[in-house]
Parts: structure tokens; C-alpha cells; sequence
């Protein structure tokens, strides 16, 4: 056994005994515990005090430097990733994101797919990530190829990255006419999907397309993942739509909203009553902040808006949905990395510890600083139903992250230091690959 000594672990992901040597005005600020890890082959064998455990084995001092778990990243479209470049958002708008993804969609093959996949999961892995969700483009002209390709990349990575696939597409697509859906989602369930995927969007069919989307996810046994509200318009309320179909029909399996954002614009009686619902439908809330931050509030003047310029006048919205409100009434809530360099996003690069540190200034998290790390690690583990990820705690995969900082000010103040690995007993290289082998 290895023991990884003086390992500063948010208190959160620690067993829940730990919280008692908490409590201090300290911890307010610092809502971690020193502690050693005992680690056996893949797998956390124990967890103690210094000095209070009787681990026996080779010591290994980490000095009293954070540690995390291994990132789980809940939402993400490696099928579009890392396409900037040959298909860039000049107005970097919402719409025009949707129009330069479908002309890209034309360039797709299953060696350009594999390439920017792989290099996803490459980015992923190197920033210590250890399981991932993605988005697949389900339409009938690219949706053999993209699964065809997921499932090689997921072969390839087990073991390191555990992926899940939710098939994407209109909501319309599974639903209309009933027999073609069916179909469809079948043969995508065939190919690897676990979740079926929509954007619904308000419209007069919303709650028949929602029950019928419903009908046939219950009838095949699948949860769903769908993109909502992803606007600044206050009344989008798909979000409150599908809290009150999963309870009008009853829908045993789980679901997962996405983005959330126009919720954040609406009046404070309207968000305590759809907060209600998501509560009591169980809702689990993915936000996706730095695509939020980079599409929402963005200002035009006219013909501007497609295919012109950049905004023309300062953004007074970060766009995020309500993460202390939801946060508060014990409504689950992760952050995910969603698009990474494509024309919903220009940036990014898999890298969850990036999320975190801005889902926490955008949010302001600090008055919930210990709850702040569940956000990237416990909360979408859960989300997506790994027990073996997302805490530090006996039987859970050895899979550990190791900051520079010895305490979260030191951590949050120098983000983008290196990181080290731990993959079992060992410390783990991953290069992060170089942006040439993109062309
Ligand atoms: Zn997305």
C-alpha cells in the first residue's frame, strides 16, 4: 500500500465523519482537512488523520497541498469540438453558433471525428479528468459515424476516462411521427446512447412533445439530458415545461437540464415556484458557465447580428442560471465544460479545474466555498451514476489531483499552476497534446 500523506481534501469529499474536525471560524474560509490516504492498487483502501489511522506502507508526503478527486465532467460535445478554426462565430452569437455548426457538419468524417475526439479526451485527461458525458449529434446525416466513432473512443479510453453518450437532436425528431422516433431512438440505443438528448424549445406543442418525449424514453428505460433555456428571454421556461411533465407523467428515470439561464431573468414569485417544481421533480441541474458567459448578453445593432461583428456594447449579465437559490433548497447542481473551441464557445480545453475556478467567480460562490468542489466532482458523479468517482473516500478509484496551493486561497489565487496526477500508486504523466496535430 501507498500512503499518501498530509493531503489537504475539501471536507465535502472527504467521509462524513471528517466534518467533525471542522468548525472553526478557520474552516469558513478553508473548508479542508489534512489528512492520509491509503491507496492499494486502483483503489482508496482508507482515509485518517495524521497519525490517527493505522496505515501501514511506503509514505509518500504531499507537504499539504490540495487534492482533489479526479474531475467528472458532466456535459460536453466532443463530436463538435476543437472546429474554431474552419468554422469560426464572427458575431459570436447564439444563432449564428447553430448556422456555422450545421455548414461544418458537411467537413465531418470518421477520421476528422476521431482526431478531434481523441484530442478531446487527450485535453481531458491531462487536466485530470476521469469521467465524461458528451452530446452526440443524432441526425440522420452524421449520426452513424459519430457513434461509430464514439464507440471506438470509448473502447480506447476505458479505464482511464469512463465515458456516456446522450444521443442529441430536436425534440421532434424522436417524437414525430411516433413509429420513425421509436425507430430512431432504438437504433441509437443500439449504438451506445444512454440518455436520449433534445433541445425543446416554447411553443404551442411543448407539453404534447414533452409527454410524448417522456412516453418513449419510459418505454425504453433511458433517462433523458436536454438543453434548455439557454437564452435571455424571460419567458423561456422549458426548464418550469419539463418539471411539471415529469411530474403530470409520472417519469420514473432521471433527468438532466442543462443551462437553465433565462430562469435567472424572470420575477422572484416565477423562480420560487419553478424552483419548487424542479425540486420536487428531481430535476438535476447541469450548468455550463463559461458558454454561458461567452454567448449571453451579447448586444447588436441591427444587421450586425449574424455574421457581423462582436457586440457593441458591454455585457451586464454572466448568463448562469440561479446557483445559490438552487443550492439552497438542496436542488443538485454541477458545472460542466460543454462546448470547447467551436462556434458556441472559442475557448476552453477540457479543463475542469478552468470550470470550477469561474463557476465560482461567476457565481460568487464564496459564501459556499465547501460546497464549491462537489460542483465538478461529487455532484456529477452522482448525476451520472458512478460510484467508483467523485470523492475521496475508501473503495472509490485512486484517481487524485494535486495542487500547488495548500489551502483554497492559495489554490484559487494561482489557477492555472501545474497540476500533479496520481493514478493509483503511482503519479501519472498526460502531456497535453499539441494544438499543431489539430492542422
Ligand atoms: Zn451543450
Amino acid at each position: 500500500m501507498i500512503i499518501y500523506c498530509n493531503a489537504k481534501v475539501p471536507v465535502t469529499l472527504l467521509p462524513e465523519t471528517f466534518s467533525k474536525a471542522c468548525g472553526s471560524e478557520a474552516f469558513l474560509f478553508d473548508p479542508a482537512v489534512t489528512c492520509d490516504i491509503g491507496v492499494s492498487g486502483d483503489r482508496i483502501l482508507a482515509v485518517a488523520l495524521p497519525g490517527e489511522g493505522e496505515l501501514q506502507g511506503k509514505r509518500v508526503d504531499l507537504g499539504g497541498r490540495m487534492v482533489f478527486p479526479g474531475f467528472v465532467d458532466a456535459h460536453t460535445h466532443i463530436d463538435k469540438a476543437y472546429s474554431w478554426n474552419r468554422a469560426p462565430n464572427r458575431s459570436c452569437d447564439f444563432l449564428e453558433a447553430g448556422k456555422r455548426f450545421e455548414a461544418d457538419k458537411s467537413l465531418w468524417n470518421e477520421d476528422d471525428l476521431y482526431l478531434r475526439g481523441n484530442f478531446s479526451l487527450r485535453c481531458a485527461w491531462a487536466h485530470g479528468t476521469v469521467a465524461m458525458r458528451t452530446h452526440l449529434d443524432a441526425s440522420d446525416q452524421v449520426s452513424d459515424m459519430v457513434f461509430s466513432v464514439y464507440n471506438r473512443l470509448r473502447a480506447e479510453w476505458a479505464g482511464r476516462i469512463s465515458l456516456q453518450a446522450v444521443a442529441l437532436t430536436r425534440i421532434d425528431f424522436f417524437t414525430e411521427p411516433s413509429e420513425d422516433g421509436r425507430r430512431r431512438a432504438e437504433r441509437l440505443v443500439d449504438r451506445g446512447a444512454e440518455y436520449i438528448g433534445a433541445m425543446p424549445i416554447m411553443n404551442p406543442d411543448l407539453d404534447q412533445q414533452l409527454d410524448r418525449l417522456m412516453a418513449l424514453a419510459k418505454d425504453l428505460g433511458l433517462g433523458l439530458d436536454l438543453h434548455v433555456d439557454e437564452n435571455n428571454d424571460p419567458s423561456a421556461e422549458c426548464l418550469r415545461r419539463t418539471a411539471q411533465a415529469v411530474l403530470r407523467n409520472e417519469f420514473p428515470y432521471p433527468v438532466a437540464c442543462g443551462h437553465c439561464s433565462s430562469l435567472a431573468l424572470q420575477e422572484p414569485d416565477r423562480q420560487r415556484e419553478t424552483l419548487a417544481l424542479v425540486k420536487s421533480a428531481g430535476i438535476k441541474v447541469i450548468s455550463l458557465p463559461m458558454c454561458n458567459l461567452f454567448l449571453q448578453d451579447r448586444k447588436f445593432n441591427g444587421s450586425e447580428r449574424e455574421g457581423g461583428t462582436t457586440s457593441t456594447s458591454t455585457p451586464l449579465w454572466r448568463g448562469v442560471t440561479l446557483y445559490h437559490e438552487m443550492l439552497e433548497r438542496g436542488i443538485t447542481l454541477a458545472c460542466a465544460s460543454d462546448n470547447v473551441r467551436d462556434a458556441y464557445f472559442a475557448y476552453g480545453d477540457y479543463d475542469m479545474f478552468e470550470t470550477y475556478v469561474q463557476s465560482l467567480r461567476i457565481g460568487q460562490l464564496e459564501s459556499r466555498l465547501a460546497q464549491s468542489p462537489q460542483l465538478v466532482t461529487s455532484t456529477p458523479a452522482e448525476i451520472m451514476n458512478l460510484r467508483d468517482f467523485g470523492t475521496v473516500e475508501p473503495r472509490k478509484r485512486a484517481e487524485l489531483v494535486v495542487f500547488p496551493g495548500r489551502s483554497f486561497n492559495e489554490l484559487l489565487s494561482r489557477p492555472f499552476t501545474p497540476r500533479q496526477l496520481i493514478s493509483g500508486e503511482e503519479f501519472r504523466q498526460a502531456e497535453l497534446p499539441d494544438f499543431s496535430e489539430l492542422g
